[in-house]
């Protein structure tokens, strides 16, 4: 037997206990930052099975790492596993976790007689707060040659790109007067979020294409009678790449101050999240990921697509080769969304992370006893960021 099949053969005999696992998680779903249960059970299962696990990394509770085997490359197989406030693992979260741990756990036993290893990071709070962008920044991925995990969704996909994205909340303050009896005393810090909100809808015609902003206005006073002394928004603004968004969010800030010019108020805006960069999917580590997934008997995949959403995995894409692949399941889901959540821990659910979790580990045997792979995926890279640093 190859040693693909041996390691499939070795993620069919944990079956049961992946599939447990991503119930669990899915059955207890916990917000970014807060995700104990999870990461205590990706944890302690890495733990039985032999890794060197550190908990607790780059001073976030949720996060940590599980190391089996020595050496180089070092191949980062990354677990999501926050979930969505009222709908649950309504982003199948649970079976990233699943995947990745079980990706793990079939290359092990191939670890004793193979230099390298495998790196299981737990990456917290992806949807809102970026957890992968602190363990970026606290060098978690400074000895890892190449970064991988896997995304439900409702298709086969190999390369997506994601938007870059930023997350700026503005406080406007005015005056409080009676709206009837002396607004003229009055300085309407409402108007100013108002006005915010027309100037980013002029600036919409100018914007380069694939650009994203969307806000909502989260304070707008208290009552009609009082002149608002307050009003707040936040806004999401994306763009395709982050040199692009740099200079697009420059723009919406003047729009802000131009806001607070017009109508008296006084602006102040601060980031509410950490920002994203936009996902460069590495080409050939997908496509060997790809390759993988048709000896496991996929045949409906699609090669490319240019993704609008934004996640933390662009970050990790910046430092190093990573893949961020999709696959369905369930024909025409909508993430973020009940039936989402529901699919994340019905049968098709539970068999794409076992699915996902052999190939994930295919594609790291092919990394770990093929070093012109990884080579080839180095000057790629390399070739991408110098593209992306140019101008607009
Ligand atoms: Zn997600």
């Amino acid at each position: 037997m190859d040693w693909k099949a041996q390691i499939s053969a070795a993620i069919d005999a944990k079956r049961a206990l992946l599939e447990e696992i991503a119930l669990s998680i899915g059955q207890h779903p916990e917000l970014g930052f807060h995700e104990v249960h999870a990461s205590r059970l990706l944890a302690g299962t890495l733990e039985k099975e032999g890794f060197q696990i550190k908990r607790g990394i780059a001073g976030l509770e949720t996060a940590f790492s599980g190391s089996y085997g020595r050496g180089r490359p070092n191949i980062a197989l990354l677990c999501e596993y926050d979930a969505l406030p009222e709908l649950g693992h309504a982003c199948g979260h649970n079976l990233i976790s699943a995947a990745s741990l079980g990706a793990a756990l079939g290359l092990a036993p191939f670890l004793d007689r193979l230099d390298g290893r495998v790196t299981v990071l737990g990456t917290p709070a992806e949807e809102t707060g970026s957890g992968k962008v602190i363990l970026v920044k606290d060098g978690f991925f400074q000895d890892v040659d190449a970064a991988m995990m896997f995304h439900p969704s409702a298709r086969n996909l190999l390369m997506a790109t994601s938007n870059a994205l930023d997350a700026y909340e503005f406080e406007f303050s005015g005056k409080a007067a009676h709206a009837a009896d002396s607004p003229e005393e009055g300085i309407n810090a409402l108007d100013g979020v108002i006005a915010l909100f027309v100037g980013i809808n002029a600036l919409r015609e100018h914007l380069p294409e694939g650009v994203r902003i969307h806000g909502i206005i989260s304070e707008g006073g208290t009552a009609p009678n009082i002149v608002p002394d307050r009003a707040v928004a936040r806004f999401y603004i994306r763009a395709p790449r982050r040199t692009q968004l740099d200079w697009v969010t420059a723009k919406v800030l003047k729009v802000a101050e131009g806001a607070a010019l017009m109508t008296g108020s006084k602006v102040a805006w601060h980031a509410f999240e950490l920002g994203t960069d936009n996902m460069m999917p590495s080409d050939s580590l997908s496509l060997a990921f790809g390759s993988n997934l048709q000896r496991l008997g996929v045949t409906d995949i699609e090669e490319f697509c240019e993704g609008r959403g934004s996640s933390d995995m662009g970050n990790v894409s910046r430092v190093v080769p990573a893949i961020h692949p999709y696959l369905s399941i369930g024909d025409g889901l909508i993430a973020h969304t009940a039936e989402f959540a529901q699919a994340s821990q019905g049968p098709q659910g539970l068999q794409v992370a076992v699915l996902a979790a052999k190939a994930l580990a295919h594609t790291a045997v092919d990394l770990l006893t093929d070093p012109s792979i990884l080579e080839a995926a180095r000057r790629e890279h390399r070739r991408l960021l110098s593209k992306e640093s140019g101008t607009l």
